[in-house]
């Protein structure tokens, strides 16, 4: 018993006063401790920590999405390689995936380098998916900033040219199993029609897929990477950019 405990007379006193069963019982019987009674308040303490629960549940997803930037359009300088530089006659522009969920042009330099043996990245470009690398981020490699050859397209002795002469763009993600983030996919169109538009031995219809490089049996850059729909798209960047569309 608490000094909480309160007498609450109740529409069963009247009843049994009117039936004439005495005063006294009814009372007795009515008497109930207040920490028996659901406490007001208690309902609103629910619904608080119901509250705060949503609250927390939402600020986890804000934080762990990927934070789209409103980044500008790509422009040219922020890729170009150094003035002293010519532009490679470059012939095609090779789509991969890095079939990975994360990653950058570091760790994948890194790989290259110790695992593979090559002389670093053997790409030009990498684009980030928002683990690793920020999400559409465009970052050339040594090899784009050389204009050098890439080691990208295989080993077979048909698939020289396509390393001497092709731009290896990587896109982080595994497309064989994940959608193409609409941001991604719009940076990926803006860097083709800037190595288009600044590359006069570049078309639209040379932007193929790794797996288009002729005796390569890869699925790379996966089947979620259209190439079809990327040429159209670079096609209309051209248009509405001002760029000749070839
Ligand atoms: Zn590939």
């Amino acid at each position: 018993m608490t000094s909480n405990e309160s007498v609450q007379p109740t529409g069963e006193t009247n009843t049994s006063a009117e039936r004439g069963t005495g005063r006294h019982t009814s009372l007795r019987l009515a008497a109930v401790p207040a920490e028996l009674a659901p406490p007001p308040e208690r309902g609103v303490r629910i619904i608080a920590i119901i509250a705060v629960g949503v609250m927390i549940a939402v600020l986890v997803w804000a934080v762990s999405r990927p934070i789209k930037p409103h980044a500008e359009p790509l422009v040219w300088d922020s890729i170009a390689p150094p003035q002293s530089t010519a532009i490679h006659p470059w012939r095609w522009i090779v789509i991969h995936h890095s079939a990975s969920r994360r990653g950058n042009a570091q760790v994948i330099d890194s790989e290259h380098l110790n695992q593979r043996g090559w002389d670093g990245i053997g790409y030009h470009f990498v684009l980030g998916n928002g683990v690793d690398m920020p999400l559409g981020r465009i970052e050339g490699t040594f090899r784009w900033r050389l204009q050098q050859h890439g080691a990208h397209a295989g080993a077979l002795p048909q698939q020289k040219i396509y390393n001497a002469d092709g731009i290896g763009v990587c896109v982080i993600g595994n497309y064989d199993n994940e959608q193409v983030d609409p941001y991604i996919e719009q940076r990926l169109v803006e860097l083709c029609a800037q190595l288009i538009d600044h590359t006069p031995t570049l078309s639209v219809g040379r932007i193929i897929g790794h797996k288009d490089v002729p005796g390569k049996i890869t699925a790379c850059p996966g089947k979620a990477i259209d190439l079809e729909r990327l040429r159209f798209l670079v096609r209309e960047e051209l248009q509405r950019r001002g760029m000749m569309v070839r």
